[in-house]
């Protein structure tokens, strides 16, 4: 491959939830793998291979920023429950699944492919307690050519005894999983606490001292569930706050810690959270499932958080991350109906904001076309829906986002390479 690429078609991305930049018929130069810059006219860039879309639309990949990868096989089972018993009834049990290998060796295959085909190329998941099914997940990630954080859970406090680890074991297998992730270029470790009452203070502590010795980001779930918080003030009562669990021991590294739902939050723990520059996690379509709450999504975005979403499967059902975007914006009209007004809801350029840039910003300059962006891109292909040749480029994304999937979506570029089905042998 030629280390320059010039790329054309419909270019849009939105580097801030206030503006998409609009670009039909252009050129986009990529170099070494980062975005140059776009130009209406084709520029003259020596030795370059030439990539011409037609009237295809050209936009960044998504982010998906809170996903269970071993929560694939258990979509839209238990919808009927809270998180609480949804987790013992259904959740607990699959994950015991992967410590066969050969149970995930079936799964993820059909996850990346999935992943591959809806273009939620920027990944920030949870694999399960595991240490070599955790490692199994990172090397079809890497081989596949995504881009993503993944995390072995911790968790020595559960009702399922098979997903119970001894404080000591978990600790040590982090450290052996941490050690043996090194080899990795473009997937990395995060520390993965399941949520707070899934471990203990001792467990709690080991792992706020490996994210300051590696140096680490974080992830782990916060105030999806009035039952939860009760839970954890139960089990923390020296805590503050919920928050303050997690800031007690040092798992809030600054602007390198996911925070799955965030919906039941208290005006001191939006302030900490502020102040540690946290990414929330919106993940609407798992909020409304387990019937946890709808988040103050709009009050956040313009308080300044850094928001991107999650499908969160399986307490989500649907991967594609246009769906998640219109989640998020019919969960934000249901708030602002409930407000009387009060509070606006989002439009659909925030909403691809968050599907783009928001969450893909956890990983770098990720998630748009600003110049010196990594060169990620996926190509869709609506001329199969009968107004694409009339309505504006605008127009476009709104349908893509509301109609689109896997069929629209003919290549997918990471780094300024096109990459292939990870699996192409199965479905
Ligand atoms: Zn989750």
């Amino acid at each position: 491959m030629k280390s320059s690429v010039l790329v054309h078609g419909d270019l849009l991305y939105a580097a801030t939830p206030q503006k998409l930049s609009l670009h039909p018929d252009s050129w986009m130069h990529l170099k070494a793998g980062k975005v140059e810059g776009i130009y209406a006219e084709k520029p003259e860039v020596d030795a370059c291979e030439i990539r011409d879309y037609g009237k295809q639309m050209i936009l960044p990949v998504f982010a998906d920023i809170h996903i269970h990868s071993v929560q694939y096989g258990q979509r839209g089972l238990g919808m009927n429950l809270e998180l609480l018993p949804w987790l013992s009834n259904y959740t607990f049990k699959e994950e015991a699944r992967f410590e066969d290998l050969e149970y995930g060796k079936k799964v993820f295959p059909l996850l990346l492919n999935e992943l591959w085909s809806l273009g939620s190329l920027n990944l920030c998941t949870f694999s399960s307690m595991h240490l070599e099914s955790s490692l199994m997940l990172m090397d079809m990630y890497e081989e596949a050519g995504f881009r993503a954080y993944v995390g072995k859970v911790n968790m020595d406090c559960c009702d399922e005894p098979r997903l119970k680890e001894e404080c000591d074991i978990s600790y040590a297998d982090t450290r052996e999983w941490l050690e043996r992730s090194k080899q990795y270029k473009n997937v990395k470790p995060i520390i993965t606490p399941r949520f707070a009452p899934s471990c203990t203070a001792p467990l709690l502590k080991h792992l706020g001292q490996l994210v300051q010795e590696y140096d680490l980001p974080v992830q782990t779930h916060l105030n999806e569930n009035k039952g939860e918080i009760s839970w954890v003030q139960e089990l923390f009562p020296e805590s503050k706050s919920y928050y303050d669990v997690y800031r007690s021991y040092n798992l809030n590294p600054k602007g390198k810690t996911v925070l799955a739902h965030c919906i039941h939050n208290s005006e001191a723990e939006l302030e900490a959270m502020l102040e540690d520059e946290v990414f929330v996690a919106h993940c609407p379509a798992s909020n409304v499932n387990l019937s946890s709450g709808i988040m103050h999504l709009r009050e956040m975005l313009d308080a300044g958080f850094n928001i991107g979403l999650g499908s969160d499967i399986g307490a989500g059902d649907r991967l594609f991350m246009g769906t998640a975007a219109v989640d998020a914006i019919r969960a934000s009209k249901l708030y602002s109906l409930q407000s009387e007004g009060k509070v606006e809801p989002v439009n659909y350029i925030e909403a691809f904001y968050l599907a783009t840039a928001g969450g893909g910003s956890f990983f770098g300059d990720c998630g748009s076309f600003a110049p010196g962006s990594t060169a990620d891109y996926l190509v869709v292909d609506d001329k199969c829906w009968p107004a694409s040749d009339r309505i504006g480029l605008d127009e476009r994304l709104q349908q893509f986002l509301y109609l689109g999937g896997a069929e629209q979506i003919s290549e997918r570029c990471m780094r300024g390479e096109v990459i292939e089905k990870p699996f192409p042998d199965i479905c």
